[in-house]
């Protein structure tokens, strides 16, 4: 890359230091969002927008729960009437919370619900368009034509939200991207933004500005991209800082949604961006606000509890909008093409049974004295001053301390920097050394320059924790120092979800850039806190897709439109399918947005009418109207005519 090109990564306004991106303040009803208000927390109702007490109730039980603005879809005009019984029930019963009304495909009943409620979100990939999955050649002249369609689509709700004073919210989804922005920019982060901008640039033209905006996809890496990417581009047309609203859309429920939304939400939310947060779980809506709080409440200290760093890397040395795994040459299984690893960390553990690995995958069987090994089989583990008692099974390797190495053993050293800097032995094929950003000054650079068989954990106490170990590696990134990486974090006093949260920012923040090689994540030493780390170190390695271990539900959090219990639904397709590592299954609860928001799904169940379910192969429809009875046996069959499918393995675990 040319030096010059360097400086032109400008999508945050600090890298080194937590600095929140300064943003115009936009009015939505009493609750302003933007420039120095506190992050905000939303989610959206599930229930049918024509239930209008079930709506009141279950927004009473989301504000409850924390959330400071409610979303209600309106897929007509007729539901998008009666957000005003809804607004008029909730305001009689004190409740004074903006409302924002979720659009698709229906400029009529956005037009009634400007006139309604106090924000009003639409998709630009289905705004003015109906997707009918063509590929067109634009030239410049029939493009304009299709911008000038749009514009006349557009302005009427535009000129009722000046006239009423309801903010909006451009919200493009990865997933349903106009078959105009697909044909030109493709299924991109560049495709999402442009398709953002088609329609700011016209609230601008038209001098309105109450506008945030969000780049949602199921896949972080898209997501994390797409939001840089549109700052960068609002920061070069010249567009004001809007507001953004930041999401993951399909997370899914449990520990792996509230992984994912961490890794795409919390990675943007270490540089400062987002103003507003929605984590989508498949859960009961109340559920999402106390996971957004838990993410967004790491921030209220950041810049006084945190260290400088100190680095004269002052942008990204690697291109931010697109993923680039670091190059590193392989050592033993590090580096290179290999997957990241997993280090599980014993060093705690007084005394090492071979019963005991069975928390971090791997299962001893006495009645055959075999060993077996999960997906989750931990690849290294690191015991501290003595070795396993006991030959380490299915592969797994033992790292000690190198103060209690002994070269006779089959076992890796890992070493402090200066340590092995000053060593007389170090191991013929591999060595670990433990170094923090201080300690990468010149003189370092240079002896790892020359260092061969070393893979370097890298740590922090900053509280800045993510950028100041991006900060060392974007040191080596720089100096081309291709020496893998494995990322160690280490944790006191948190909750199991503070625990998921914080290290899946801290962690995935850097895997989804490419940079790590991989994980070692601790926390109190016992066996349950052990087994718990290495669950998690696999699902952010997921989370981050740097390495697929389980099978990937990419699941809606359910809406008004929703034809079916999408909770319930998700667990029976769990139960039957989560050993079918690497295999990805959409579950949507309606035909209308379903099939473009599971965008990178091979399978897809989606609701189709009532007690009816359509079946996808990626975006292709293989079965249609399946009676809901049926549906999983038919989706499994599916799989399985594909030749993805084998039956669960029966656990013979002592
Ligand atoms: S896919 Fe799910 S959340 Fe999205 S509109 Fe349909 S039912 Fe609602």
């Amino acid at each position: 890359m040319k030096k010059e090109d360097i400086q032109t990564y400008n999508y945050c306004d600090n890298i080194n230091a937590y600095q929140r991106r300064q943003t115009v303040i936009v009015n939505i009803g009493g609750v302003p969002m933007g420039g120095d208000n506190p992050i905000r927390i939303q989610s959206m109702t599930t229930v049918d927008t024509m239930d209008t007490e079930g709506s009141i109730e279950e927004i009473i039980r989301m504000v409850e729960s924390g959330c400071e603005y409610v979303r209600i879809t309106a897929p007509s005009k007729k539901e998008a009437e009666n957000l005003q019984e809804i607004k008029d029930g909730l305001r009689a019963r004190g409740y004074n919370v903006p409302l924002v009304a979720d659009i698709h495909f229906t400029p009529n009943a956005a037009e009634v619900a400007a006139k309604i409620v106090e924000k009003v979100r639409i998709n630009p990939g289905n705004y003015a368009d109906k997707k009918k999955f063509d590929f067109i050649e634009y030239d410049d002249a029939t493009y304009q034509a299709e911008l000038d369609r749009i514009r006349e689509k557009f302005i009427p709700l535009v000129e009722i939200c000046k006239e009423h004073g309801t903010a909006m919210r451009i919200g493009t989804n990865h997933g349903s991207l106009s078959d105009r922005i697909l044909s030109r920019y493709g299924d991109t982060p560049l495709g999402m933004v442009e398709s953002a901008l088609e329609f700011l640039r016209i609230c601008d033209e038209l001098d309105y500005h109450e506008i945030v905006l969000s780049m949602k996809a199921s896949n972080t890496q898209v997501m994390v991209q797409a939001y840089r990417l549109l700052v960068q581009k609002m920061e070069e047309e010249g567009l004001k800082p809007y507001p953004l609203h930041l999401g993951v859309t399909e997370a899914g429920d449990g520990e792996d949604g509230r992984v994912k939304s961490a890794v795409g939400i919390g990675t943007l939310l270490e540089d400062g961006l987002g103003d507003t947060v929605r984590v989508s779980l498949t859960e009961a809506p109340e559920a999402e606000a106390p996971v957004a709080e838990a993410l967004i409440k790491r921030y209220d200290n950041r810049s006084t509890e945190s260290k400088s760093i100190n680095t004269p890397i002052t942008s990204s040395p690697k291109n931010p909008f697109k993923y680039e795994r670091r190059v590193t040459k392989e050592v033993a299984t590090f580096g290179d093409h290999n997957v990241p690893r997993v280090i599980a960390n014993f060093s705690q553990i007084e005394e090492i049974t071979m019963k005991n690995l069975k928390v971090i995958g791997h299962h001893y069987l006495p009645a055959t004295d075999k060993w077996a090994m999960s997906d989750h089989g931990a690849d290294y583990i690191y015991t501290g001053k003595k070795a396993l008692p006991f030959m380490a099974p299915n592969g797994l390797k033992n790292i000690v301390d190198a103060s209690s190495w002994n070269s006779t053993e089959d076992t890796y050293p890992l070493f402090e920097l200066d340590q092995y800097l000053n060593s007389e032995e170090v191991h013929q094929e591999l060595n670990f050394v433990r170094v923090s950003f201080e300690a990468i000054d010149e003189a370092t650079l240079t002896s790892l320059k020359q260092a061969e068989n070393v893979v370097l954990i890298i740590h922090t106490e900053n509280a800045h924790a993510m950028p100041e170990l991006r900060a060392l590696l974007f040191k080596l990134y720089s100096e081309e120092i291709k020496i893998p990486v494995v990322i160690e974090r280490s944790y006191e006093n948190l909750t199991d979800d503070q625990l998921q949260l914080y290290s899946s920012t801290d962690i995935g923040g850097l895997l989804i850039d490419g940079l790590g090689d991989g994980v070692m994540l601790s926390t109190t030493h016992t066996l349950e806190a052990t087994e718990f780390c290495n669950r998690l170190s696999f699902g952010i390695l997921q989370a981050a897709r740097t390495r697929m271990t389980k099978t990937e539900y990419i699941s809606c959090p359910s809406c008004g439109r929703t034809l079916f219990d999408l909770q319930e639904t998700t667990a029976m397709i769990r139960q039957r399918t989560d050993h079918l590592k690497g295999v990805k299954i959409g579950i949507m609860g309606c035909i209308v947005n379903g099939p473009g928001e599971m965008a990178d799904a091979d399978y897809g169940y989606v609701g189709s009418g009532k007690g009816k379910i359509t079946l996808y192969r990626g975006q292709e429809v293989v079965k249609r109207s399946v009676p809901e009875a049926d549906a999983v046996d038919e989706l499994i069959k599916l799989i399985d005519e594909d030749g993805n499918w084998f039956a669960p393995q029966q656990e013979v675990v002592q």
